[in-house]
């Protein structure tokens, strides 16, 4: 029979609300029998998420302290008790012992530093999933609760950013009998180390735990539910019609996520890829919507799928007469940029000149001393730094077969007068990245979006 494995992130497991959604979600399809859930989301009060109090109760008020938000241990506590006492009582399931459990665990005084907070922030997904299973079965549902500790997922030593062990997938197949009688649920986000000893992984880790499961299994398809409509073309909060990408290599994700991109964990997909496992992102509050289907292959029927716009660029342009006869010029230019720990983007380079681009954030503190590094160890004429930039990157598979796109870009940008500072065609073909000053970066990206996925003319 066919297996998904569908997992719902804290949005859609954030209230009693959501959670009759997803009910009606998975009853509606006999096929959907491994449920993956998160901690609830963002709560009303205090408007954050339940996992960010457990941390901030594992680590005594710290962690909200240092981002200047002035939540005590005692009021995250609380916050924490309440959420899951109205989930109880709005799914009318008995709470007694759920909550006393709960308690007890966010009393726990053994254990210290990172196993501790490692401890403190599986307890989101661990009782939301005793909770909904409860619930699901108080709903007619022949649904088991697997715990991660009981099934064996088991994670590295590294208790704050566990990587699964491939054991794993050994005690998955081994617990998992798929048949149509019954489903699963599985919390997200943690496991246990070979000890025994409670791990999570990085945050955002519930995806990873849908995408081991989909990959343990041969899954038919991984649907990943959360509260948007899957993948827009162009982000929606700059251009409000854009439409959503119905189909997505995996290839074309990962070069279309900039930073305001983060529907999903992009460490999921690695498995999922490697299997071919199609990952379809859904909307739990819309749940007719198809959404997007991220796939290894899929035919080009358009030249361009969508552009993605990074902000708070900059660019480091170095000027030396002949630099590029210089053998080892540019990796010793690298290995500063690392030694500085700086992420490095593209390199635009000619005989006489190379720029480097850069988050401008990572720039803070260090350009000073990089500048100098740069000027001593490669001696250098000129460096010239410029700030605000954004890089618009067109992605598209069918751009390979026509690499004439690249003349309609130009030409869109040109007939509104539009001036861009680097143009960069990626080895692959499959993207084009246009730096742009960041006050016109949004008009670029309309007159882009028009020409090249509306086909809009001028
Ligand atoms: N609850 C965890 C987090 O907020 C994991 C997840 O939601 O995927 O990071």
């Amino acid at each position: 029979m066919s297996r998904k494995v569908c997992k719902f992130g804290g949005s859609s497991v954030k209230d009693a609300i959501q959670i009759k959604k997803v009910l009606d979600i998975v009853k509606n399809d006999d096929s959907r029998n491994i449920i993956v859930v998160s901690a609830p989301g963002r709560d009303e009060k205090y408007d954050e998420k339940i996992t960010d109090h457990l941390l901030n109760v594992a680590t005594c008020g710290k962690y909200f302290d240092e981002q200047k938000i002035y939540i005590s241990k005692e009021q995250s506590f609380n916050a924490i008790i309440k959420k899951y006492k109205k989930l109880c009582s709005d799914l009318e399931i008995e709470d007694k012992h759920i909550l006393a459990s709960l308690e007890k665990d966010l009393n726990e005084s053994t254990l210290e530093d990172e196993k501790r907070e490692a401890y403190f922030l599986s307890r989101g997904e661990h009782y939301n999933a005793k909770i909904i299973t409860n619930y699901f079965i108080s709903q007619g549902l022949n649904i088991k609760l697997m715990l991660p500790e009981e099934f064996g997922f088991i994670l590295s030593e590294d208790f704050r950013d566990g990587k699964v062990l491939p054991k794993t997938y050994e005690n998955i197949e081994k617990n998992f009998e798929i048949t149509e009688d019954v489903k699963y649920l599985v919390p997200g986000f943690y496991g246990v180390t070979n000890e025994n000893e409670i791990a999570v992984m990085s945050r955002g880790g519930s995806d990873l735990t849908g995408g081991e499961l989909a990959y343990a299994l041969d899954a038919d398809i991984y649907e990943n539910w959360t509260d948007t409509n899957g993948v827009y073309e162009v982000d929606p909060r700059v251009i409000s019609s854009a439409n959503v990408i119905p189909r997505l290599t995996f290839k074309e994700l990962r070069l279309l996520s900039s930073k305001g991109f983060n529907v999903f964990h992009f460490d999921a997909m690695l498995n999922c890829k490697k299997s071919k496992i199609p990952i379809n992102i859904r909307n739990t509050n819309n749940k007719e919507h198809e959404g997007t289907i991220i796939l290894s292959e899929r035919v080009p029927m358009e030249d361009l799928v969508g552009i993605a716009k990074l902000d708070n660029m900059a660019s480091i342009h170095l000027q030396k007469d002949m630099l590029a006869d210089e053998i080892g010029f540019t990796a010793e230019l690298l290995k500063i940029f690392s030694e500085f720990g700086i992420n490095t983007y593209h390199y635009p380079t000619d005989k006489d000149d190379i720029a480097i681009l850069v988050e401008q954030e990572d720039l803070k503190g260090k350009i000073n001393n990089l500048r100098r590094s740069i000027e001593k160890r490669l001696k250098t004429d000129n460096i010239f730094v410029s700030y605000n930039l954004s890089i618009i990157t067109l992605v598209g598979i069918g751009l390979k077969e026509n690499t004439f796109a690249i003349v309609d870009a130009i030409n869109a940008l040109k007939e509104n007068n539009i001036s861009f500072e680097m143009f960069d065609m990626s080895p692959s073909k499959i993207s084009l990245h246009i730096g742009i000053s960041q006050n016109t970066a949004n008009n670029a990206l309309q007159t882009l979006y028009k020409k090249l996925l509306q086909k809009e003319e001028f």
